[in-house]
């Protein structure tokens, strides 16, 4: 890759860029990397042009594209922080800053590790684009694993797997998410990758064909109905993804109903109901299987109407259908609000915020978890597990790990709700404190206002590290 095709790329997603300061940039980089080479044998600035350009993909605008660039600069090169905030000002250096791991002395092995997904998270909580310039880092990381030693290349794809694919996930970018897995997949799982792409490829040509013949007729179906069609297209499933439904159902293909899928993007609202409802007209539905993430989007943002029905020939086919802009955000998700578009626009960083409240959940576990593996556990089950969402007496919608209870729904509105707790209330009925919240749940808390500490029961049934945290800090006194 060279600096010319970058700023091609850059202009043809955002006319108005600054490709003068871009190619400032990547002299700079270039000049600092110069003579490094990465294990491949190319030349370093190459990592720095791939990351750029993933953000550029992105469509992200140029103060992100310049940090990319030069984003291992400091780290590992004779050029400082401070030169680049001279030559860049001081938002670019603050993004290359929060991007940089810590010093190479202070820690070792898996202390190290912990203490750099420590600093990265509230790097993160700081200025979330600082994960986007990670995640394009990664990328290219992950593209260029293969002349690690195999420890290495390991650790890598299972970080990437385990900690920035959720990460993508809950941050709405259902496009990144699923490169991370299948380019971390062939590492983390070699035997059962190559399994699954033997039986995949053996497949596919079957379903292209179907694909295009039942677009076909979905398009005649519209037309008739004078609905207009943004477009239409049978999206692959991600190879990671699929595996980890195949392992719920025994391996067995014929449980994956959405193995076919077809895309449908229409320009309102109204239309995709319209369309929900020709489809049905058409072809019968199967039962439980109308999702109408439209009137209740997932905890992240995602929306579009899902259905699965009895297609031509009676082949089981997964419909979505949404409109351009719910398909920006499932494709992007934050991202899209760092496009160069919507700088002028840009939300405050408190609306981001409470559109992404876990962030703060993961400043709250970085400070109240000190115990090194115990917060890794943390993260992994209060942040990055399936999630429910429920809703507060107001309407509010929190969002909870899988097997949550009213317990840990009360601690995680307010440590004072959770210590004072006596009953609950789920959708208006009494309740058990340890039942196991379900998606749609309205929960209510009642608090007795003289309780002076939780009981430690409770610890039998919490699911949530910060629930259990803050009984035990009661236990111990
Ligand atoms: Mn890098």
């Amino acid at each position: 890759m060279t600096i010319q095709t970058l700023l091609k790329e850059v202009k043809s997603k955002n006319p108005k860029a600054d490709l003068d300061l871009i190619r400032l940039a990547y002299d700079f980089a270039e000049e600092a990397h110069r003579g490094q080479k990465r294990l491949s044998g190319e030349n370093y600035i190459q990592h720095s042009l791939a990351t750029a350009s993933n953000l550029a993909n992105l469509g992200l605008s140029d103060t992100i594209i310049i940090a990319g660039l030069l984003h291992d600069v400091p780290e590992d090169t004779a050029k400082t922080i401070e030169d680049v905030e001279k030559e860049f000002g001081k938002e670019v250096a603050a993004l290359v800053k929060g991007t940089t791991k810590l010093g190479k002395i202070k820690y070792r092995g898996i202390q190290r590790y912990i203490e750099n997904l420590r600093k990265m998270f509230l790097a993160m909580a700081d200025d979330i684009r600082i994960i986007l310039i990670k995640f394009a880092d990664r990328i290219h990381n992950l593209e260029t694993l293969a002349p690690l030693p195999e420890e290495k290349r390991k650790r890598i794809a299972l970080e990437s797997l385990e900690i920035y694919a959720p990460i993508a996930n809950r941050l709405g970018m259902g496009e990144l998410k699923g490169r991370l897995e299948d380019l971390s997949f062939p590492y983390v799982l070699p035997e059962e990758y190559k399994m699954l792409t033997r039986r995949v490829k053996e497949r596919f040509k079957e379903e292209e064909q179907y694909i295009k013949k039942a677009k076909k007729e979905v398009e005649e179906l519209l037309r008739e109905e004078k609905i207009e069609v943004v477009s239409i297209h049978g999206r692959a499933k991600h190879l990671y993804s699929l595996y980890q439904k195949l392992l719920k159902h025994d391996m067995d293909f014929n449980e994956i109903y959405d193995l076919i899928a077809i895309r449908i993007i229409v320009p309102t609202i109204s239309a995709c109901y319209a369309t929900l409802g020709i489809i049905h007209k058409n072809w019968k539905p199967l039962k439980g299987r109308i999702k109408d993430y439209i009137a209740t989007p997932k905890p992240n943002g995602y929306q579009s109407l899902h259905t699965t029905v009895f297609c031509l020939e009676g082949q089981v086919v997964e419909f979505q259908i949404r409109t351009p802009k719910m398909h920006e955000h499932a494709e992007f998700g934050i991202a899209a609000h760092f496009h160069y578009k919507e700088e002028g626009a840009l939300k405050s960083k408190k609306d981001l915020r409470k559109e992404f409240a876990w962030i703060k959940d993961l400043i709250l576990i970085q400070k109240e978890v000190k115990d090194q593996n115990q917060f890794l556990e943390s993260i992994k089950t209060d942040i990055f597990q399936n999630h429910i969402f429920v809703f507060t007496p107001k309407g509010d919608v929190i969002d909870l790990p899988e097997g949550s209870t009213p317990v840990d729904f009360a601690y995680h509105v307010h440590t004072d709700l959770g210590n004072k707790c006596t009953g609950t209330k789920i959708n208006e009925k009494m309740s058990k404190l340890d039942t196991k919240l379900k998606s749609g749940d309205m929960v209510e808390i009642i608090m007795d206002k003289k309780r002076k500490h939780p009981s430690t029961d409770w610890l039998e049934f919490v699911k949530t590290h910060l629930a259990k945290e803050r009984i035990r800090r009661y236990t111990k006194r």
